[in-house]
């Protein structure tokens, strides 16, 4: 079929499954221009590894270490004349990847919150790799069933305590307008914080504990994200805000549990950018238009490659990891160095519909947003017969 973007408000219906396979082996090439990770890790669980952080960090530690990698996901194959999601497509395309360089590659697909999806996974570790000696938290959800009662938990952005109004982007038509966001009601705060918060990260750990999967030495890493004050009501200080303290109160709590294995767990806050799970936070893609284009004017712009490439090689495995006094690794460094924030609150004050293309970067948000799903990308014959159905190597065809 001829495969063409398919955008439903914040979400893009189709992906491509050729597109998808070149913006991964781009983000390849950058980890291999890197050069070695030296003493990088070897032997990697990713948890949320098919989009967004989660494949990046695969990616960086697979390319960047020759690490063997083992992924979890939750993505939807394709059919005959539907296309799969694009972590499907982006996790075929690194198996293949991964195996022409002779590294090893096995992926789940199922939802990770749950005990079977646990017990498979344990299983695949102990028979292929023995052992594994990092494992990336790098889950994003709107829900999450209990893996004990059943319960379906919800998570919500909203804000606490006030309803909140600023500015927003309508990120189809490029409109500046207003948007306004009733607080958080009810169990609104503890829903979220059982989707995104540390509980699932701690029974992750406890499983791989119990079962003898985590070498010695193990870091683990879970993502935050922190940024500037005008998303504070409905980033830090919101619901999603609640469940990311909630990420660093298990990290302490797994520290302890590691403390044996001499191992290590670590909230990483990482850069705002435009993956599927930000692209649904109201307020917070205009602030990544502006900050995209200052960035790139800077020359310090990131993308998720080069995030996860700099959380591995200059923190996680340089011996020097920088943390803040929160005990957080910030990759965000560079997006909060306080001249470009100031500007960036300068450019907030003032951006509207009719400037935000000289004062932030829309086409480069819209174009990072289709990249996501594969389309865009140079090199690519879009116009061509494709076959939405291929599979990933590692699963079950
Ligand atoms: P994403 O939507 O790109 O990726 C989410 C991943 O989780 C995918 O691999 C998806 O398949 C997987 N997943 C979701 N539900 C699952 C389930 N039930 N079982 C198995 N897998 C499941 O999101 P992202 O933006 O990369 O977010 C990852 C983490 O990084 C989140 O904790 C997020 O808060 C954090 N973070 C994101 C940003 C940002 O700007 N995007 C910034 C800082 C931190």
């Amino acid at each position: 079929m001829i495969i063409a973007p398919k955008i439903r408000g914040f979400i893009c219906t189709t992906a491509h499954p050729e597109g998808c396979a070149k913006q991964v082996a781009e983000q390849i090439a950058v980890v291999k221009s890197r050069g070695l990770i030296e003493n990088g890790p070897k032997k990697v669980l990713v948890i949320g590894s098919s989009t967004g952080y989660g494949l990046s960090s695969r990616i960086a530690a697979a390319f960047g270490s020759n690490a063997a990698t083992i992924g979890v996901f939750f993505e939807r194959p394709g059919e005959a004349d539907r296309t799969a999601t694009a972590g499907w497509y982006n996790t075929r395309a690194f198996e293949q990847e991964a195996a022409a360089a002779g590294l090893y590659a096995r992926s789940f697909n199922g939802d990770a919150y749950s005990d079977p999806v646990k017990a498979e996974v344990i299983a695949a570790i102990k028979a292929d790799l023995g052992q594994v000696d990092l494992v990336i938290y790098s889950l994003a959800s709107p829900r999450r069933t209990d893996p004990q009662t059943g319960e379906v938990y919800k998570s919500v952005l909203k804000p606490i305590g006030q309803r909140y109004t600023n500015k927003n982007l309508n990120t189809g038509t490029g409109v500046v307008n207003e948007v306004t966001i009733e607080p958080a009601e009810g169990d609104d705060i503890e829903q979220t914080v059982a989707v995104m918060g540390g509980q699932d990260w701690e029974l992750w750990t406890d499983a791989l504990l119990a079962a003898g999967v985590l070498a010695n030495g193990v870091q683990t890493v879970a993502y935050s994200y922190i940024g500037p004050e005008v998303t504070w009501p409905i980033y830090k200080n919101g619901t999603i805000g609640r469940a990311k303290e909630d990420l660093e109160r298990v990290q302490r709590v797994l520290d302890t549990k590691l403390a044996p294995l001499q191992g290590k767990a670590w909230v990483s806050v990482n850069k705002a950018l435009v993956t599927q799970a930000s692209s649904a936070i109201p307020v917070v893609p205009l602030y990544i238009s502006l900050l995209y284009k200052a960035m790139k004017a800077q020359g310090t712009h990131e993308d998720c490659i080069e995030q996860m490439d700099r959380l591995l090689r200059d923190r996680l495995y340089s011996g020097n990891p920088q943390p803040d006094e929160a005990g957080r690794i910030r990759v965000d460094d560079w997006e909060m160095e306080p001249a470009l924030q100031a500007l960036l609150a300068k450019y907030w004050q003032e951006v509207n519909t009719e400037n935000l293309a000289q004062l932030g970067d829309f086409d480069g948000y819209q174009s990072s947003f289709l990249r996501l799903f594969g389309f865009g990308l140079s090199g690519v014959d879009y116009s061509a017969d494709t076959d939405p159905g291929v599979g990933i190597p590692s699963l079950p065809q």
